[in-house]
């Protein structure tokens, strides 16, 4: 079986599947750089992840492109606000970006185009449009595709366009959602504004423009599967394959994945409405990055997510249930042998889990299948009959799991504490909870010498000042495990 996914082009779900001898050939819309990332981007990252991983998973050699928009009319107006050249605005939260993705377990993709880099590329794709007759020059010097030029605008997003305005124009990044007008290629600049000098003149790209000459730099004219949230569908995806077929005369992107929404009590979560959380937020307020990402995958991409802190709570608990069972079957304990009803649990559960991901990337299907099992796998080992041999092939299934979802390996205590060390130089600290603060004020090192004083109490027979010990490093949220091996700690 092969993965199937729903193709908005099509209307259907289809299988994904490279040109024969190529590797799959992906372009993912990235971050405009212009603020920190809210976690509702990070939706549609997250599952642009999972179904890389899953490929992986696949053994389906990938070439996935993310552009990275480090030019735009946000962009523009804040960094002449803060007085900075643009490259210097962006690069502080374009590294934020790919630190939070590395919090939230993202792998990078193989390429990584920025906008500001492709400058010849989107000139010389917007050169030929001009010759073809697919785009003008204005009055002002900004060059417009003319989308009447194209006979198949909208037949992704499947608008109506019928009435629209032929020659109406429009100049910003962002517009209204629901006309279809002839829109920037490149946006000539006003004297003391940043720009390139180029053979179209003093200017910069429009928006549209950058994902089309990066896609094709890196893919080629057509590729397999195109990617983005929901929101970008229109006028955003439409307009790369006015400009690219328009160019080339062949199909774009054969395939088109629109990730739905995150929201907030109905509402999408966006940095216009202000009802948005970043990473950073939340990881301030004591919520682990584990538990984001697990929440961001808890409902499949094709269906809107609602975001609430219950849904997180709940989240946490779950990566929490999964990480104790992964370790209560490596402590081991288990009687001889081999419980053959568990082990064909073990391996249904395995099946499903596959087969809800190659279900246009089920995930919520894929979690079940799983927590089925642990379900299953714990009240067999609380009435003794999970046996030692079953212990190997339900780890099998857990790394499978894990090789896609990646929660169980715990790294949420690295990740708060960088993002401490963040608000901390960002003077932020007054937006991290009281309890957070307290319980990472210990430095590991002071951690370590406590334990080690403990030890000493212990042996010198001093048991109330290795209880009072015991019992500060508690009351800072340190936990004790004693193991044969020494002393262990842990976060609570
Ligand atoms: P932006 O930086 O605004 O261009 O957005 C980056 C990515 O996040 C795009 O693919 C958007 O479609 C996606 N996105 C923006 N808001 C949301 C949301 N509330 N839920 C899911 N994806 C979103
Ligand atoms: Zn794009």
């Amino acid at each position: 079986m092969a993965l199937r996914l729903y193709n908005t082009l099509s209307g259907q779900v289809e299988e994904v599947a490279p040109q024969p001898g190529r590797p799959l050939g992906i372009y993912a819309c990235g971050p405009t750089v212009y603020d920190y990332g809210h976690i509702g981007n990070f939706r549609t990252f997250v599952h642009v992840d999972i179904l890389r991983r899953f490929l992986e998973q696949q053994e389906m050699p990938l070439r996935h492109v993310m552009n990275i928009t480090d030019v735009d009319d946000k962009i523009m107006r804040n960094a002449a606000a803060a007085g900075k050249p643009i490259g210097d605005y962006t690069a502080k939260y374009e590294q934020a970006f790919l630190e939070d993705l590395d919090a939230l377990g993202v792998e990078q993709p193989e390429y990584l185009a920025r906008a500001t880099e492709h400058i010849p590329q989107m000139v010389s794709l917007i050169e030929k449009l001009v010759e073809r007759g697919c785009a003008y020059r204005g009055e002002n010097g900004s060059y417009y595709f003319r989308i009447a030029s194209f006979p198949g605008y909208g037949k992704l997003s499947k608008k109506d366009l019928a009435g629209m305005e032929d020659g109406a124009r429009v100049d910003v990044d962002e517009y209204d959602k629901d006309s279809a007008r002839d829109f920037a290629l490149w946006k000539a600049t006003k004297p003391g504004e940043f720009h390139w000098d180029t053979t179209l003149g003093a200017g910069r790209p429009g928006w549209h423009i950058e994902c089309s000459a990066m896609a094709t730099e890196y893919l080629g004219d057509s590729f397999d599967l195109h990617i983005g949230g929901e929101d970008l569908m229109f006028p955003h995806h439409e307009n790369e394959i006015a400009q690219s077929e328009s160019a080339t005369g062949k199909t774009f992107a054969r395939h088109w994945m629109h990730v739905r929404f995150l929201l907030v009590e109905g509402k999408k979560m966006s940095k216009s409405l202000g009802n948005f959380y970043t990473l950073r937020d939340l990881l301030l307020r004591g919520y682990k990055a584990s538990a984001i990402r697990f929440l961001l995958t808890s409902v499949p991409y094709r269906n809107q997510l609602n975001f609430t802190f219950d849904g997180l709570v709940e989240s946490t608990h779950a990566v929490e249930r999964l990480r104790s069972f992964a370790d209560r079957l490596r402590k081991g304990g288990f009687p001889a042998g081999m419980n053959p009803t568990l082990l064909a649990a073990t391996k249904h559960a395995d099946a499903a889990f596959t087969a809800g991901l190659e279900d246009d990337l089920n995930t919520a299907e894929a979690r079940a299948a799983i927590f089925d099992l642990v379900r299953l796998a714990n009240s067999s080992a609380d009435r003794g009959e999970l046996q030692t041999e079953n212990v190997a092939p339900i780890l099998e299934v857990l790394a499978k799991f894990d090789a896609v979802f990646a929660v169980l390996e715990d790294r949420d205590d690295a990740v708060t504490r960088l993002a401490l060390q963040w608000a901390e130089r960002e003077g932020r600290m007054g937006e991290a909870s009281p309890d957070l603060v307290a319980r990472y004020s210990l430095t590991e090192e002071r951690i370590d010498q406590m334990i080690a004083d403990r030890n000493a109490a212990r042996k010198a027979r001093d048991f109330a000042r290795a209880d009072a010990i015991r019992q500060e490093l508690a009351t800072k949220g340190i936990l004790l495990e004693d193991s044969p091996d020494g002393v262990r700690w842990r976060r609570k």
